[in-house]
């Protein structure tokens, strides 16, 4: 599964460097103390990190945020009591020690506002809902925390927060949209394919494919949303979660 990385030599001394700028030469120790175009090349090297995927959703997002998985309201003193004990698998030092947080976890999360650790990119829906909760990327997690079944479900770790972001993650639609491709991959299809499809018909065509392969509840979930699904809008949107893709492809393929 295609993950964050955040301890790659290259990116994180180069975030540092930029930040450490701000820190102990221009003194600005909060991320709302940076101005537009300090929060501009932060979210822009995020988006770069993650090839344009949100954190938390694995949509692919053009205009996304800078997120907070700390939030920013939390009292600087207290994050990395809060990181090391939130008790729940988020951020406690197994978390850490799995997720290669060993190196200096201190500097990855301190000032939790301009940490490298802390900040991903996610889209602004994920980044709503989210709000003031501590919610563990999808990204951060390795194969074996999380999984997406067949029908898009998502199986959480069982230590994982219960929050309004997880509901989020498992509403319907979402669901719709990575059983889509779950069935598109089983089925043959390929994103590099799928976004030259522009017409309606073939669009058509192609869910109507993927139905005879599913079950008969999901078919009819299809049958709600295929109108919409087919318009030039509703298919990108589609097309935007083209994560799962690799994601149904690489679990096929395991033995
Ligand atoms: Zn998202």
């Amino acid at each position: 599964m295609q993950t964050i990385d955040k301890h790659q030599g290259d990116r994180i001394s180069a975030f540092q460097a930029y930040i450490d700028q701000k820190i102990y030469v221009e003194h600005l120790l909060h991320y709302k103390k940076l101005n537009g175009s300090d929060h501009l090349w932060i979210k822009n090297f995020l988006r770069d990190d993650q090839q344009s995927f949100c954190a938390y959703c694995m949509r692919m997002v053009s205009d996304g945020n800078v997120d907070h998985v700390i939030p920013q309201c939390v009292k600087e003193q207290s994050t990395f009591k809060q990181a090391l004990n939130l008790g729940k698998g988020c951020y406690s030092p197994q978390f850490i020690g799995q997720h290669r947080f060993k190196v200096s976890p201190q500097r990855m999360f301190h000032p939790h506002t301009l940490a490298y650790g802390n900040m991903v990119y996610s889209c602004r829906p994920c980044n709503t809902h989210k709000d003031a909760d501590i919610v563990v990327p999808n990204f951060f997690f390795s194969p074996s925390g999380l999984s997406y079944k067949a029908d898009g479900s998502i199986v959480f770790p069982k230590d994982a927060l219960s929050t309004g972001m997880r509901t989020f993650l498992q509403s319907e639609i979402l669901c719709l949209y990575r059983a889509l491709w779950y069935y598109a991959v089983h089925c043959k299809y390929s994103y590099g394919g799928l976004r030259q499809v522009a017409k309606l018909s073939e669009r058509k065509q192609f869910f109507e494919a993927l139905q005879k392969a599913m079950p008969n509840s999901l078919s009819t979930k299809l049958n709600r949303k295929l109108g919409s699904l087919i318009s030039d809008s509703g298919w990108n949107h589609f097309l935007s979660y083209r994560w799962f893709e690799r994601y149904y492809s690489q679990m096929k393929n395991q033995p």
